[in-house]
Parts: C-alpha cells; structure tokens; sequence
C-alpha cells in the first residue's frame, strides 16, 4: 500500500495546512509520495524535501499559476494517475475543495472531505471525521481504492524539517482548451476580513453589547469601536452569537462589520483556535457546540451565573466587558 500526498502552492510557498496534511502523511508509516500543483512548486518541494517522500512530482505550468477547476483539475488528475497511489492525502483549502470531487469522478476514486485524522495498521486505513455539527466523531473505512481524503486545517501540527533538494519530476499535462481567464483576485484588506482562521485567539461578541446598559442607553457605536479596535491590535478572529447577528434582519441597530458568517455554534460555524474570548454573550449553544474546539476559555460578563460562566469557562471576569476591553484596548496600544 502507499500514499500521494498532493498539495498545491499559495503565493509560492505552502500553505500550513498543506504541511499539516504532510505531517499526518508521516504519521502513517506507508511509503508516500508528493505532489504539488502550482507557481513554485519545485522550490515547495525543496521546502519539504527532507519529509521521507519516495519521489516528488510536480505541475508548475503557468495554467496552474492561479487557481481554476478546468487547469487545476487536470493537473491533479495527471499527477494523480503518476503516483498510481491506494490512498491519497489531500488539503482541504478551497483551491482543492473546488477541484478535486471533480478529479474524483473523472477518475472513478472514492473521496471524503472534512478528515480530521488517519491512521493505516496492517493495511487497514482508518479515517476519522465529525458529524452533526461536531457532535459526533467517527471513525470509518472504506474498500475502494483509490480512497482520496481532503484534510481539514488547524486539526495536525504542521509538518517541521529541513530543506534540501528534492529533484522535483515535472509530470506533463494535457490542460485542452481554458475558457476562464484569471484576471486578478478582489479581496478584502486583511485588517476588513474579520474571519481569521489562522489567529490565536477567538473573540466572540454576545447581544449584549447592543442591549441597554448601566446609564439606560445605547451604546452600540461605542461598542464598534471597542471590538474593531480589539480585532486591530490583537489580530483576533471574530465569532459571533445567533441573537446578535439576527438583529440586523430585524432591522435593529447593530454592529455594522457583523454578518451570519460570524456565527458560531450549533446552527453557526465551529471554528477551531487555542484561545477564546466570550465578551457579553451567554447562549449555551455558541459555547456548549462553537466552542468545542477551543482550549483556553475565557468570558467577560456582568453576570456571574450566566449560562456559560457555570462551569464551561476555564475564567470568568465577572465585570463591564466595555470598560474591561477599553482597558484592554489602552495596554494593547
Ligand atoms: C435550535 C437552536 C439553535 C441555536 N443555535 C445557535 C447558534 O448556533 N449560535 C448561537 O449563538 N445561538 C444559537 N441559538 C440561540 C441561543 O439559544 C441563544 O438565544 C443566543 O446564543 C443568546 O445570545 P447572547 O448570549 O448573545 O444574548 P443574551 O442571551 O441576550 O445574553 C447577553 C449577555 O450579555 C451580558 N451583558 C450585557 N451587557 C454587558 C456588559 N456591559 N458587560 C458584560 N456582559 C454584559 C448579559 O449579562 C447576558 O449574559 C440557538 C437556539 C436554538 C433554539
């Protein structure tokens, strides 16, 4: 039996996630070979060149410099069919995601996404994934070969090691007729995307923060400005709870930068970053599921029997979260 790990090249180099999903290869103690698609692939391969892949091949043709389905699917396919692997390991980034259930079905393999571990003992290979919003993980397998697994990011440490030369074999593809042209990428500044999954800290912002407070008033453009300035300086993700994010479909005033997107929990996301923060928030389902992947829990409120502080919040700060985070803001400055 032996693996593919296949991978692709994000501005020239490679993305954690995809030495996340080199180090789970690792981990499974089958022969494996790499594969990358992209800009730069050669020099991401001699990045990874000490990983104990048997051979690197790699597509680095300027149809694949920036991510399309049509270009993107062929070169997968190609080194797909190169490698000639039982199972292959792949990234689960949006570049892959897009493509790749289509290379599944051109070549007739099996495919899960949403993988969060592996594991291969005398020939049986293992998968585990979450269901039900993260309710319940499970542990499967399957008879098809070849079984390909897109691997979700933040779940494996990054794969470490030195670099070297990895005597990249370019693997020729036949890329037919493109009828996209890529003519640039529209994105957000990094500091406008408030969604980060990369970053240290979750911050999560709770209806209260738009409810009436201490004076009888309002303070939701005060409130604005504490957590953009937070998300600014501590470069936090931002998660939010159902009920503040409903408020604008009911045409209350509220936070302007806050959509559905920020929603986390059990009808939201479950977003995964080794600190959280839970500011003026206390719903049980932003905390008992969003949470879940969250080591180190903290929460802001005034009150000190809230749902969330009994017993789910590692620490409680039982205070004003806007004179707390305006404290906050002034060390951070
Ligand atoms: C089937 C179902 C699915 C659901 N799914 C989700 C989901 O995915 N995500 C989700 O978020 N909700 C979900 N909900 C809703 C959830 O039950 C709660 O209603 C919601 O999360 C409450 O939001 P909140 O805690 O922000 O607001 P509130 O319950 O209004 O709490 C506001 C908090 O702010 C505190 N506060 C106010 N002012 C201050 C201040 N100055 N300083 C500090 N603290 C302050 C208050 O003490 C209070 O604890 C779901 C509900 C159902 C029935």
């Amino acid at each position: 039996m032996n693996a593919l790990v296949l991978l692709h090249t994000e501005q020239g180099t490679l993305p954690k996630v995809a030495l996340e999903t080199l180090n789970l290869a690792c981990g499974l103690g089958m022969p494996f070979s790499v594969g990358i698609v992209g800009q730069g692939a050669a020099t991401a391969a001699d990045m990874i060149a000490s990983c104990g892949a048997t051979t690197f091949e790699i597509v680095d043709a300027p149809d694949v410099a920036q991510p399309r389905y049509a270009s993107d699917t062929a070169a997968a396919a190609a080194l797909i069919q190169s490698a000639g692997a039982n199972v292959i390991l792949a990234p689960q980034t949006s570049r892959f995601a897009r493509c790749l259930p289509g290379v599944a079905s051109r070549l007739g393999l099996a495919v899960d996404t949403h993988i969060a571990a592996v594991t291969a003992q005398d020939g049986a290979v293992k998968a585990q994934r979450w269901f039900y919003r993260q309710r319940i993980l499970s542990s499967f397998s399957r008879d098809a070969r070849p079984w390909m697994l897109l691997v979700d990011s933040g779940v494996n440490a990054p794969w470490q090691g030195a670099s070297g030369t990895a005597n990249a074999q370019s693997v020729p593809v036949n890329f037919g007729e493109q009828r996209t042209t890529v003519t640039g990428v529209q994105a957000l500044a990094a500091d406008a995307q408030t969604i980060r999954p990369e970053a240290t800290l979750l911050f999560v912002a709770g209806a209260g923060w738009t409810k009436k407070q201490k004076d009888g008033q309002f303070h939701i453009g005060r409130a604005s400005g504490i957590i953009q300035g937070f998300l600014g300086k501590a470069k936090a993700s931002l998660g939010s709870s159902k009920s503040l994010v409903d408020l604008k479909s009911e045409g209350q005033e509220t936070l302007s930068f806050m959509s559905h997107m920020n929603q986390v929990g059990q009808t939201g996301s479950t977003p995964r970053h080794p600190k959280g923060l839970s500011t003026c928030c206390h719903g049980e389902e932003p905390h008992a599921v969003g949470w879940r992947f969250i080591t180190e829990r903290r929460a802001i409120n005034l009150d000190a029997n809230c749902g969330w502080a009994q017993g789910k919040a590692d620490v409680v700060y039982v205070g004003d979260a806007f004179e707390i985070m305006e404290k906050v803001n002034a060390l951070l400055t």
